[in-house]
């Protein structure tokens, strides 16, 4: 371990070109970035309206993205070297990587030893997860919208219900943690909110809310469109009962509940992860990786780092090291979403991995 926390030498709102010599992925306004977003694709099988356009997106080039091998080198220094301690595999769709048992092994071979999370729709995943569970994945979060076949097709493009909720029993059944992410839209499953929760809950799993980000291939998000943290749990309170959740929160995107039903007992715990109304950016401890071996400060970057080149052009680890830190350093102190000048990044994302 590198001993965190430990950046006393950053003052918070240092100079861009002031970055102090210390170990890890430290920002200049004193966050330590130690859990790590990798997207293995920027390809998927479904094509959920707040994320991508019916079409797709066209993808880069298959050249372009990184191996198994590369991926598992920069994880190994950001583990190795940076202080990472979680590592989360996403997309695009990551179940469309045939070689990621092998990519979730390598990692769990890792010293110290990470957590391995995947972020997935479960298409397929019945089929994979217990080898994915052999190889050392600790957690899952699946994406699941809708229980109803019709709301689920119109949200995702595809008629693919079934196999999603194939997925989420397959990994339930598999021993590892489960929990499930869901983006409420406005007029199409805001309703299902309460059903959603205690099916979940049923199940024994945690469910949590995502807002709406202005981060969708095809650009069209606007502020009204958000189903808010607050529209939700005003949702949730006609039929449920909501008190907040007795552990500290400790810098987690997600507020937590515990959720009753009306004769008073308790179902169990949800998450509502308020990124735009609610950002909580100064706790913020992720750095992320895209598919082509970038890396990204933030979701809302607008500036990367390309790793890539540099990787296969057969630089050092302190080399790799030394450019990620810097990257790092420079991060903004918050999305800015709700400011005059915000602008959507360029990549959508699924590009970036969410
Ligand atoms: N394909 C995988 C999945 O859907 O779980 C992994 C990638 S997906 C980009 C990761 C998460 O981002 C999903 O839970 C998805 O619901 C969420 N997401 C996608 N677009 C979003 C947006 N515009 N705002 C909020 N969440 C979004
Ligand atoms: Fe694919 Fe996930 Fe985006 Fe849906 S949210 S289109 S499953 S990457």
């Amino acid at each position: 371990m590198l001993g965190l926390p430990r950046p006393r030498a950053v003052e918070p709102g240092q100079a861009a070109d002031d970055r102090p010599d210390v170990p890890g992925l430290v920002d200049r306004f004193g966050r330590v970035a130690t859990d790590l977003r990798v997207s293995l694709t920027d390809r998927c099988n479904l094509r959920c309206t707040y994320c991508m356009p019916a079409e797709g997106i066209a993808p880069g080039p298959q050249s372009a993205v990184l191996t198994a091998d590369e991926v598992v080198q920069l994880v190994r220094i950001g583990v190795e070297r940076l202080g990472i301690t979680a590592v989360r595999f996403t997309g695009g769709e990551p179940l469309l990587r045939p070689d990621l048992a092998e990519i979730i092994a390598a990692t769990a071979a890792l010293a110290p030893r990470p957590d391995i999370a995947l972020t997935t729709n479960a298409i397929g995943l019945a089929e994979r997860v217990d080898a994915l569970a052999a190889a050392g994945l600790d957690r899952v979060n699946i994406s699941l919208d809708s229980l109803d076949p019709t709301v689920y097709a119109e949200i995702t493009r595809r008629p693919l219900l079934t196999r999603a909720l194939e997925g989420v029993a397959a990994a339930r059944a598999a021993g590892i943690g489960v929990k499930i992410n869901t983006v409420l839209v406005p007029g199409v499953n805001d309703d299902e909110a309460a059903d959603l929760v205690e099916w979940a809950l049923e199940g024994g799993v945690e469910l949590r809310f995502i807002e709406q980000m202005p981060l969708g291939g095809d650009r069209s998000w606007q502020r009204d469109i958000v189903v808010t943290a607050a529209q939700t749990r005003a949702r949730l309170a006609e039929r449920l009962t909501l008190r907040p959740h007795a552990a500290p929160r400790a810098g987690a995107p997600a507020e937590r509940f515990d959720v009753f039903d009306p004769s008073g007992a308790r179902l169990g715990t949800i998450g509502i992860i308020a990124s735009v109304t609610e950002p909580f950016c100064g706790d913020c401890v992720r750095t992320r990786l895209t598919a082509d071996g970038a890396v990204r400060d933030c979701l809302f970057a607008h500036t990367e780092t390309p790793l890539r080149e540099l990787l296969r052009a057969g630089a050092t680890d302190d080399e790799l090291a030394d450019r990620w830190r810097a990257a790092m350093w420079v991060k903004r102190a918050g999305h800015g979403i709700d400011g005059p000048a915000f602008a959507q990044p360029q990549r959508p994302m699924s590009a970036i991995g969410g």
